[in-house]
């Protein structure tokens, strides 16, 4: 996975410094989701010597790239996971923050529907399906 990401930054253009290739090897290493915030903290608790500003540019790099994506969680605040750059969906885990992918469950039709009731022309949209993961849900 860190490899992918960064032949696709280096397809990009994106230049590969050190902490840019750390970076994403850590990236690549986490298990669902994650904030801003969590990576600054790992970065700073390993003293990766990676700054802030490095640690938002890459989020940002490899979100153009489609590698990562941004979702907004239902307490207002965004994350990212990892993701392989063809459309999907994902399922969130409240508990845990396990992420799973999903394919369209349905919703080209939903988006037909929307567009021959609005008249409008439908280009793109976004779905994440949140709740407990079968972990968690047999945990309680
Ligand atoms: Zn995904
Ligand atoms: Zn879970
Ligand atoms: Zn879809």
């Amino acid at each position: 996975m860190a490899e992918e990401m960064l032949d696709a930054l280096d397809r990009a253009g994106v230049r590969l410094t050190g902490p840019r290739r750390r970076l994403a090897a850590l990236i690549a290493r986490r298990e669902g989701h994650f904030t801003a915030a969590d990576l600054v903290k790992d970065v700073g608790r390993r003293r990766l010597g990676i700054g802030r500003a490095t640690v938002f540019r890459l989020l940002e790099l490899l979100g153009e790239q489609g590698l990562l994506e941004r979702i907004d969680l239902p307490d207002g605040s965004h994350a990212y996971i990892p993701c392989e750059p063809t459309h999907h969906h994902h399922l969130v885990c409240l508990e845990c923050g396990t992420t799973t992918d999903v394919g369209d469950c349905g919703i080209e039709a939903v988006t037909r529907e929307a567009a021959r009731r609005s008249g409008f022309t439908i280009e793109q949209h976004r779905l994440e399906l949140f709740g407990r993961c079968p972990n968690c849900s047999s945990a309680n």
